[in-house]
């Protein structure tokens, strides 16, 4: 190892750049140190440089990516140097009392799990350090490649959480707001947990054709029809049992109290970035009396997680590798992340090569 690595970081708000950095030191006794392999930039990578989460000096970016092993703490008897590993891109501690209280991804405070490029130096870099590793780190199955495995880290472990919050009676009827690779991956999460009809609201063809292609049984195209008249008119003018939130705006959010059915379940897992409130339709919403239920929730991670994950790829219930629309070398992530800001050319994600 020579004593510096790349890495790509936020300067600060507003500037991202591509620069030497020191390796990260030793791991702690319940740390590793990985060797990056491949990784995915994130919409949210994006934000955090906008500004969302506040100034960052020198922060290195990126909580999607999987490696090998390059050296562990000393407790870390789980797996061993030169082992291919994914680590979600949220890491809690599994020791406070959120942990304790099973919300990890509140770990120690609100949306505290996510370590990765907001309190700490993030994946784009040639090695990245995780912390309380035994808990963290999944051993990636050999048939596996790594541009598979790289979507549990956000993608897979986010959108099936989308999924799973939704409380989804088989045989049942789900929509999903918006089929960007989240709501993709809530669109298969529906699926495999048994949904019986799974309405795709998505107006980007591109998108569309892989909602159908994930398991979409109609898709509802909101520049050329109202969502919310469309998924009524779907469901008999019942409404759904489901409906799932990915995109994070007002008016999806909306749309979602309006299309579930009484005593039906609302799933959020778009992120909100704008305004002091939320708002909720009062009478959809049945005066505050409807029984609708509204779930949140932030990346589930952990190993045992990622360890289930992990088999819906190796068992072929899933092939995350469709979403990848772009490839780029390490020293090419600039291009990459550009890409993802203005979301030109049918981006869904770029995949990051570091070999
Ligand atoms: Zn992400
Ligand atoms: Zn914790």
């Amino acid at each position: 190892m020579s004593k510096t690595m790349k890495a790509f970081v936020m300067q600060q708000i507003g500037s991202v750049a591509l620069v030497e950095k020191s390796l990260p030191p030793d791991p702690g006794p319940n740390e590793a140190i990985v060797r990056t392999s491949k990784a995915l930039i994130c919409t949210s990578d994006t934000h955090t440089v906008k500004g969302a989460i506040g100034p960052r000096e020198n922060l290195t970016l990126g909580h999607e990516a999987v490696g090998v092993v390059a050296k562990l703490g000393s407790e870390v008897k789980t797996v061993r140097e030169g082992q291919r590993v994914a680590v979600n891109a949220i890491t809690p501690c599994y020791k406070c009392y959120n942990c304790q209280a099973g919300y990890p991804s509140q770990c120690t405070e609100m949306l505290g799990g996510w370590k990765f490029a907001n309190v700490r130096d993030g994946v784009f870099a040639e090695y990245f350090r995780v912390n309380d590793a035994v808990a963290n780190l999944a051993p990636i199955p050999e048939s596996i490649p790594d541009e598979s495995a790289v979507y549990t880290c956000d993608m897979m472990s986010t959108g099936f959480a989308g999924a799973e919050e939704a409380a989804i009676p088989i045989g049942g009827t789900v929509a999903v707001f918006a089929q960007g690779p989240v709501g993709l991956m809530a669109t298969v999460g529906s699926r495999l947990l048994g949904a019986g009809l799974v309405i795709a609201v998505e107006s980007v063809p591109k998108r569309q054709e892989l909602a159908r292609r994930y398991g979409a049984d109609e898709i509802v195209d909101f520049s050329k029809q109202d969502p919310v008249e469309a998924i009524l008119s779907l469901t008999d003018g019942r409404g759904v049992d489901s409906a799932i939130e990915s995109l994070g705006a007002q008016v999806t959010f909306e749309a979602c109290i309006r299309v579930v059915h009484e005593g039906g379940t609302i799933s959020n897992i778009g992120y909100h970035g704008e305004g002091d409130y939320v708002k909720i339709p009062r009478l959809a919403w049945g005066v505050g009396m409807s029984d609708k239920t509204i779930h949140t929730a932030l990346c589930p991670g952990g190993t045992e997680r990622m360890s289930r994950l992990l088999r819906l790829i190796e068992k072929q219930r899933v092939d995350p590798t469709l979403m990848t629309t772009h490839r780029f070398r390490f020293d090419q992530i600039e291009e990459a992340f550009h890409l993802m800001e203005t979301k030109e050319d049918g981006v869904i994600k770029p995949l990051i090569d570091f070999e």
